[in-house]
C-alpha cells in the first residue's frame, strides 16, 4: 500500500491515503483529512508562484451548496428542465463583467450587437478552446446564431461557402501569436486543427518567411515578442503586422490570440496597436465585411447563389489574469491614483471578437472557472439542438457547473469597485517591494546573474531559478528561456491580493543563503532550514 509521508515541525507523520475496498473507518478518514489539511494549509501560507489569489471567505455563505448538484447545462440565458441551476447569478455575473469590459449590455438574442457568454467550468483553456472554435467556424463560414435569426439559408447549405476558385484558400484560417502565449492555445490549435502562420508557410511557402533573412520559417514558430527572450513579453506589432499581410495576400482569414496578462511575465499585448496596424491590412486586402458566397435553390428548385456578409479575421484575446484586474488599475488611473494604466483591450476596440478571464486567479475561486464573452452577431449556431436539456447546446460542456457562478457572484456582490481598485494598487505596490527587495540580493551573490526582471504594470517579477526546497516551499513556477543561443533557467513570483509582505521577505531571506542558486540538480541541500509542508509518496 502506498504511504504518504507529511511533513510538521517536528517530523514526518507516515500517513496512507489508499482506501481499501471496505473503505476507512470514520477515524481514520477524519485523521488523514486533518493530516491533509495541515499540508494544504502551509502551503496556501507560502504560494507565491501563481496568479491564483488564496485570499477567500466563502466557507460561510457557500457550504449549504456543496451537498446540491448545481448544474447549469445549456445556454445560459435560455432555462433548461433541469431546474437545480445558478442560472440567474451566472447571468448577473456575465452582465458584470459586459459592464466592466464595456460591451453591450443586456444580452438580448435579438440584437446582435448585444454580448453573448457564459461562465466557464474549466479555466481560461476552456474560453481560449471556445474561442477558437468560435473563430475557426466563423471564418470557415459555418451558420451563426445571427444567421438563423433572418432567416438567411437552409442550415444544410452552411456548411460550406462556395468555393473560389481563384482564392482557394479563402476559408482557411490560419492563426498567430506570440512566442510568451499560454500552452492552452498551443493546445487548442491541435484539437481544432487550425494551422499556425509558421506551419502553412513551411509547407506551403519555403524559403519566403519575410522576418527571416533566409526565409527559413522553422526560426519563427511563433509571431516573435518584443525584444525576443530578455524582453517584456509582449508582442512585437510590426512584426505581427508583417507577417498578417504576408498571408493575407494571398487571401487566408485570420486568427490573433493576443494576451493580456502573459502568463510568465505578466506582459499586455497592445490590443488597440494591433488594430491600428492591422485594420489597414484587413481593408487593403477586402477581410472587412466580406461577401462569403453559398449555393442554394430558389422556390423551383433552381440552383442559386447567396450572399452573408462577415469579416475574414477574428481578435481573441486571452485575458486570463490581466482582463479581470486591469480594469481596476484603469479606474486607479482616471482617479489619479496611479500613474499608469494597461493598454485597452476590450469591446471599446471593434476589433475584438472574444475575452476570457479565470476566475480562480484575480477574484479567487475554490475551483478552476472563468469567463469566455464574445457579441450575438459572432455567436456559432450549435451544432445540434437537443430536446433532451430544452436549453440551446450553445457551449462548450454539456453539463456545466453551477457551483462557480455562485462563487463569482458572490465575491462579485462583496467586493465593489472600490475594493477591488484598493487591492489593484496594492498588488501593485507590493510587486514594486518584491523587485526592489530581490535587486538586493545581487549583493548576496555577486558572482551570479540573477536575470530580476519585472514587465511594466506586471503582478510577477522573474529571476533565476533556485534549489529545488525553496522551489517547493513556495510553490514557485519555472521557465527556461533561450537568450543569445544560451538557456536561461528562470522562476518567477505572481502578488495577489492574498500575497503578504512577510512571504516575500522570508523567500528573499531563503534566497540569500549561499547556495539558494547552486546548480545541483535534485540533491537537496540545506533542506534542514526550511519549514515546509509537503507530502511524498512512497
Ligand atoms: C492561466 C492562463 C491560462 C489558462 O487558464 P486556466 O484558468 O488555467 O485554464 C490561459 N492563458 C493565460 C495567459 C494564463 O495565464
Amino acid at each position: 500500500m502506498r504511504k504518504a509521508l507529511i511533513k510538521n515541525q517536528s517530523g514526518y507523520n507516515e500517513i496512507c491515503f489508499e482506501i481499501p475496498q471496505e473503505g476507512l473507518t470514520a477515524e481514520e478518514r477524519k485523521s488523514h483529512l486533518e493530516a491533509f489539511k495541515s499540508y494544504i494549509d502551509v502551503q496556501k501560507a507560502h504560494c507565491l508562484g501563481y496568479q491564483v489569489n488564496q485570499q477567500m471567505d466563502y466557507k460561510e455563505d457557500m457550504e449549504h451548496f456543496l451537498n446540491c448538484h448545481l448544474n447549469n447545462v445549456g445556454d445560459p440565458f435560455v432555462d433548461s428542465n433541469y431546474s437545480l441551476s445558478s442560472k440567474q447569478m451566472e447571468k448577473a455575473v456575465l452582465n458584470y463583467y459586459a459592464r466592466l469590459w464595456n460591451a453591450k449590455v443586456p444580452h438580448d438574442p435579438q440584437d446582435i450587437e448585444s454580448f453573448w457568454g457564459y461562465v466557464l467550468s474549466m479555466g481560461s483553456t476552456e474560453g481560449n478552446f471556445y474561442g477558437l472554435w468560435n473563430a475557426r467556424d466563423y471564418l470557415a463560414g459555418r451558420k451563426l446564431v445571427a444567421d438563423e435569426l433572418q432567416k438567411k439559408l437552409r442550415d444544410t447549405n452552411y456548411l460550406h461557402p462556395k468555393h473560389i476558385v481563384d482564392k482557394p484558400h479563402a476559408y482557411t484560417p490560419i492563426a498567430f501569436f506570440s512566442q510568451d502565449t499560454h500552452y492552452s492555445i498551443i493546445k487548442a490549435m491541435r484539437v481544432l486543427s487550425i494551422s499556425t502562420f509558421s506551419e502553412v508557410g513551411h509547407a506551403v511557402y519555403p524559403g519566403q518567411n519575410p522576418l527571416d533573412p533566409s526565409g527559413n520559417w522553422l526560426k519563427t514558430k511563433d509571431v516573435p515578442s518584443m525584444d525576443g527572450n530578455t524582453g517584456p513579453g509582449s508582442i512585437d506589432v510590426d512584426k505581427l503586422a508583417i507577417l498578417v499581410e504576408f498571408f493575407t495576400e494571398k487571401n487566408y482569414p485570420i486568427i490573433i490570440c493576443c494576451n493580456y496578462g502573459s502568463t510568465f511575465k505578466g506582459a499586455y499585448d497592445d490590443v488597440e496597436e494591433i488594430q491600428n496596424k492591422l485594420m489597414p491590412i484587413f481593408e487593403k486586402y477586402g477581410l472587412v465585411n466580406r461577401d462569403v458566397h453559398y449555393h442554394d435553390l430558389d422556390e423551383e428548385g433552381n440552383e442559386i447563389v447567396k450572399v452573408d456578409t462577415r469579416n475574414g479575421y477574428w481578435i481573441h484575446v486571452d485575458g486570463a489574469l490581466g482582463a479581470s484586474y486591469m480594469p481596476f488599475v484603469e479606474m486607479a488611473y482616471n482617479k489619479k491614483l496611479i500613474g499608469h494604466k494597461g493598454p485597452n483591450f476590450d469591446f471599446r476596440l471593434p476589433i475584438v471578437n472574444s475575452i476570457v478571464m479565470s476566475g480562480h486567479k484575480w477574484p479567487g475561486s475554490p475551483c478552476p472557472c472563468g469567463i469566455f464573452m464574445t457579441k450575438v452577431k459572432y455567436q456559432l449556431s450549435p451544432p445540434s439542438d437537443p430536446e433532451y436539456i430544452a436549453s440551446p447546446d450553445s457551449t462548450f460542456a454539456g453539463s456545466r457547473n453551477g457551483f462557480s457562478p455562485v462563487i463569482m457572484w458572490n465575491y462579485l456582490a462583496k467586493h465593489s469597485y472600490e475594493i477591488q481598485m484598493q487591492r489593484a494598487l496594492y498588488c501593485e505596490e507590493l510587486s514594486k517591494y518584491a523587485e526592489d527587495q530581490l535587486s538586493i540580493l545581487k549583493n548576496y551573490h555577486p558572482e551570479t546573474e540573477l536575470f530580476i526582471g519585472r514587465t511594466p504594470l506586471a503582478l510577477t517579477v522573474r529571476f533565476r531559478k533556485p534549489i529545488k526546497p525553496i522551489i517547493d516551499k513556495y510553490s514557485l513556477s519555472c521557465e527556461s528561456l533561450k537568450v543569445d543561443g544560451n538557456v536561461r533557467h528562470y522562476a518567477h513570483i505572481y502578488i495577489m491580493p492574498s500575497t503578504r509582505k512577510e512571504i516575500i521577505d522570508q523567500l528573499v531571506d531563503d534566497l540569500k543563503e549561499r547556495e539558494a542558486f547552486k546548480d545541483c540538480g535534485d540533491k537537496i541541500l540545506f533542506v534542514n532550514k526550511i519549514n515546509y509542508g509537503e507530502i511524498l509518496i512512497k
